[in-house]
């Protein structure tokens, strides 16, 4: 059974401080306290608009040349998507984390979130998952590009670096995961004794088998999100509010600790 309430928090940053590996998931939750609608549930996209159809990958195979077309002038809730991840700003949840980054206790983040502000917030070891919306990627040799450094006067656009093919690099339905991220998100997860879990149920593979990996290892997880999820069973620490407001507290007595 997972510790709620204040002396939750208080275990919880004890967690922390004595970590050897504390690293933390991050989810869909920490993006919508930036004002990014999340894709399902009161206000998804995909509860207004219907359910994308679940084989983006093999359209995006099958006419790259019109996924790009597309993907340039975004029309219906991908327009409403790009609108607010070009509007959004990291909140104070992502900033936590980058002070307990800082403070030397968490070592690595892996988000599911594509919006950039883990990064924008200072964040610098990050796994991307699900890939960065700001950044394109080549499906021949997997490297990255800022969007501006790539001509899309002819479409599809191609790798400068190997010719290859060239896609968002935010991953679609039915798309593998990147294997160079991937690979480093099990290693992480592989070493972590602690485990933040923030703004996500994790209930989608991947990202769903690292907090078990550190449960299973007698890891210890500390779950941040304002309802309880399927992972709370699993969790040491339940901490129920937003990671905008809980994690700037777990964070601060964390450094008083080690101060
Ligand atoms: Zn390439």
């Amino acid at each position: 059974m997972a510790d709620e309430g204040l002396d939750a928090l208080e275990a919880a940053a004890d967690c922390l401080a004595r970590a050897r590996y504390a690293i933390a998931l991050t989810g869909a939750g920490l993006s919508v306290e930036s004002g990014i609608p999340p894709f399902r549930g009161p206000g998804g996209l995909w509860t207004k608009h219907g359910e994308p159809p679940m084989n983006g990958f093999e359209r995006f195979l099958a006419d790259p040349a019109k996924a790009w077309a597309d993907r340039l002038n975004p029309q219906g809730p991908m327009r409403e998507l790009w609108v607010a991840l070009s509007s959004a700003e990291p909140n104070p949840g992502h900033r936590a984390l980058v002070r307990l980054e800082e403070l030397g206790v968490l070592q690595s983040v892996i988000t599911q979130n594509v919006d950039d502000l883990h990064r924008r917030a200072g964040a610098s070891r990050l796994l991307e998952i699900h890939g960065n919306a700001t950044l394109i990627r080549c499906l021949g040799c997997i490297a990255r590009f800022p969007r501006d450094a790539i001509d899309f006067a002819v479409l599809p656009p191609r790798c400068p670096q190997c010719d290859g093919l060239l896609k968002s690099d935010t991953v679609s339905f039915g798309e593998p995961i990147p294997p160079d991220v991937l690979e480093r998100c099990f290693e992480e997860a592989a070493r972590a004794d602690c485990m933040i879990v923030a703004g996500t149920s994790a209930t989608v593979y991947p990202a769903a088998q690292f907090p078990f990996s550190v449960a299973e290892r007698g890891g210890e997880l500390i779950e941040v999100n304002p309802y309880p999820s399927d992972l709370t069973s699993l969790c040491r620490f339940a901490l129920r509010g937003p990671a905008g407001e809980v994690l700037p507290r777990l964070a601060e007595l964390v450094a008083a600790r080690l101060g």
